[in-house]
């Protein structure tokens, strides 16, 4: 199965695309976690894009579509993949159908994710994640169980995003309304759009996103 994610900064993608990875057994290609590895390796793309991630804008389409090609094309892919963070402007989505349709391959589903801009400021200021595993907290609804120690791995240290500081959350918005919104009726002509309400709890999310995808039904099926 291929699938996209898409919503604005914080609609809650990530997290799917991991419950998403898990279920199908299909590969998560996030590309802010991967130019944030970029950055912290100090590649060339790295180099590249650390100053416009961190003024809240958008990588340049060029980098942005070479590295999803190349990944798209690895073993781990072939059964499929799930995009989350990709693609974010009108030429990537363009550029991700000639790349599919070069492989013989065709887009599944693209699942939005809808939450209003100032729920999104206050789930994203407020998010931590552990320094080792990367396991993600809230200041507000998901603190670790026991105070400045990661439930998944025992450690102490802790991370906050650059680019969540509220004023740069801001510029992430601005870039998701005017470059990216304008993919949902390009997705919907096509036919591939399904909206779920990313405001509801993160279970609720996943039933919906079941459902738009039918897996339930699947699931069911195969016991
Ligand atoms: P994310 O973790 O998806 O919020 O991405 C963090 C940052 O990485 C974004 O604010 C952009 O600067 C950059 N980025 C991630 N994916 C893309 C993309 N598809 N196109 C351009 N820039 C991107």
């Amino acid at each position: 199965m291929k699938l996209i994610l898409l919503g604005p900064p914080g609609a809650g993608k990530g997290t799917q695309a991991d419950y998403l990875q898990k279920k199908l057994g299909i590969c998560k290609l996030s590309t802010g976690d991967m130019l944030r590895a970029a950055v912290a390796s100090g590649s060339a793309i790295g180099l590249k894009a650390k100053d416009i991630m961190a003024k809240g804008q958008l990588v340049s389409d060029d980098i942005m579509i070479t590295l999803i090609r190349e990944r798209i094309d690895q073993s781990d892919c072939k059964p499929g993949f799930i995009l989350d963070g990709f693609p974010r402007t009108l030429t990537q989505a363009e550029a991700l159908d000639a790349t599919l349709s070069v492989l013989g391959k065709h887009l599944d589903r693209v699942i939005e994710l809808q939450v209003d801009d100032k729920k999104l400021i206050e789930r994203i200021t407020g998010r931590f994640s552990c320094a080792k595993c990367g396991a993600g907290y809230h200041d507000l609804f998901k603190q670790p169980k026991q105070a400045g120690i990661c439930d998944q791995c025992g450690h102490t240290t802790f991370s906050r995003r650059d680019d969540d500081k509220a004023e740069t959350v801001i510029k992430r918005l601005e870039a998701y309304h005017r470059q990216t919104a304008p993919l949902l009726p390009y997705y919907r002509q096509k036919s591939v759009l399904s909206s779920v309400d990313g405001m509801a709890d993160i279970a609720e999310v996943t039933r919906q996103i079941n459902r738009a995808l039918e897996l339930d039904k699947k699931i069911m099926e195969n016991g």
